[in-house]
């Protein structure tokens, strides 16, 4: 068993955002900082994160950002205000990896390749002396004496002060397979009920093929029961069987714990019903001698057209100046409040994120040491936080990354 020198020995598992993080603020000359991560990479999360091009954070203040926070949003208000979005920008940019800010307030590398942060903080780890380990699962931890004795496959470590910043559950290939709730487990402490976040949402309409590369614009989606009632306005996108991009996303996040739910999509959230049919009956005495088939051009994209018209049961035919009062108040409830039908949500490894996770009652908020457990620490996706798109996820990871750093080298 390695036993390593005098100095204190702090061990993180996990080398994605939050431990990486963790690591290049915590290490010093007077102690030693090991990180150890299954792969043969650091940060291969982030490297698919932002569809390759890596959205690490959004550039909003505090109060805003805690807005997007579903889950425990309280609990992060500390770490948040300590190391905030503009800290995160500010990191980049000094280290060698410009930042640029897009639509929604989205922060992203100027050269759009998530590469580029990894290797930002690869390198910071290594210029502040963090011993990084490739290939090492961690198989199972236990506490003796002071001290954490920490088993991989092939070698025994020891240590002082244990991270846990193993991620969540979804997207198992990239090493988040869900073992840092096994090892909290280990030390009394209770996992809130895992659910997929940040996941397609799966309907059970048939989606046409010519809709998989449609995203519709500003439209609404909401989701309804007795006790539910929630809405989100922005971009929606199709997959075969279910809705995804970021409205769906982020309603599933909403929904995850709710039951069953209606779902359905305002296709023109700006105009209400009244405006709407002034819309219409203009286009309709442009050319009442055309069909309905030359309204729906005005209205929707060609893409989504055989869909709308198939499950609204409208009829395309139709000539315009035939086109009743009642014909037409069908169309408008159609575009307004168009229905999908709940077939649930995509498994927990199909969510950009994990919801729920090591309770955070039992976490420190400054320090994210376990009340359970002195010396142990939980940072990152494996907590019971999780946020919606738009970088929040990341910048969580590095906050509770940077937080933990910060009063552990107090500590010492
Ligand atoms: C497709 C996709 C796109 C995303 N895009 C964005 C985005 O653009 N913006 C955003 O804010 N968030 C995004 N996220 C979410 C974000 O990437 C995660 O929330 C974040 O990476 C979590 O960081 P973490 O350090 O907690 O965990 P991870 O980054 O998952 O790192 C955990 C590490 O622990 C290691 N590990 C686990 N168990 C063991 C073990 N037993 N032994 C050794 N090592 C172990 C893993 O190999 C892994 O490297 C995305 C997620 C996905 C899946």
């Amino acid at each position: 068993m390695e036993k390593g020198n005098d100095k204190t020995r702090i061990i993180c598992i996990g080398a994605g955002a939050s431990g990486l993080f963790f690591a290049l603020n915590c290490a010093d000359e007077g102690h030693e900082v090991i990180l150890l991560d299954s792969n043969q990479k650091v940060g291969r999360k982030m490297y698919i994160s932002g569809k390759g091009r890596c959205n690490i954070t959004n550039d909003c203040d505090t109060r805003e950002f805690i807005k997007n926070i579903v889950r425990n949003p309280k609990f992060m208000y500390s770490a948040i205000n300590r190391f905030k979005p503009e800290d995160t920008i500010a990191f980049f940019n000094e280290h060698g990896c410009p930042l640029k800010t897009e639509r929604g307030n989205r922060v992203f590398p100027v050269s759009d390749k998530s590469a580029d942060i990894i290797d930002c903080l690869f390198r910071e780890c290594k210029k502040a002396g963090v011993k990084i380990r490739f290939g090492k699962t961690v198989k199972d931890i236990e506490k003796k004496d002071d001290r954490f004795v920490v088993k991989c496959e092939d070698e025994t470590l020891v240590c002082d002060k244990l991270v846990i910043a193993t991620g969540g559950k979804s997207y198992a290939s990239t090493g988040s397979t869900g073992d840092g709730y096994r090892f909290a487990e280990k030390f009394g402490h209770e996992i809130s009920e895992l659910k997929s976040a940040l996941c397609p949402i799966k309907v059970k309409q048939i989606i046409d093929r010519d809709m998989y590369k449609l995203t519709l614009k500003n439209v609404t989606l909401s989701a309804k029961n007795e006790s539910f009632d929630k809405k989100i306005f922005g971009d929606l996108e199709f997959l075969p069987g279910s809705l995804t991009g970021p409205i769906a996303l982020s309603l599933s996040s909403l929904i995850n714990r709710v039951g069953n739910v209606s779902l359905s999509l305002d296709l023109k959230p700006a105009l209400d019903e009244q405006t709407l049919d002034k819309r219409i009956l203009r286009e309709i005495e442009k050319d009442p001698n055309k069909n309905v088939s030359v309204l729906l051009d005005a209205l929707l994209p060609k893409s989504f057209q055989a869909f709308f018209v198939k499950y609204a049961r409208i009829d395309t035919k139709t000539p315009l100046h035939s086109f009743s009062r009642t014909k037409r108040m069908e169309l408008i409830h159609a575009l307004k409040a168009f229905p999908f039908t709940y077939d649930g949500l995509e498994d927990i490894d199909k969510g950009i994120v994990t919801s729920g996770g090591v309770n955070v009652s039992e976490i420190d908020p400054k320090s994210f040491e376990s009340k359970l457990c002195k010396g142990l620490y939980f940072i990152g996706e494996v907590l019971d936080v999780d946020a919606f798109t738009g970088g929040f996820n990341l910048q969580c990871a590095l906050s509770s990354g940077y937080s933990c750093a910060l009063e552990m080298k107090k500590a010492l």
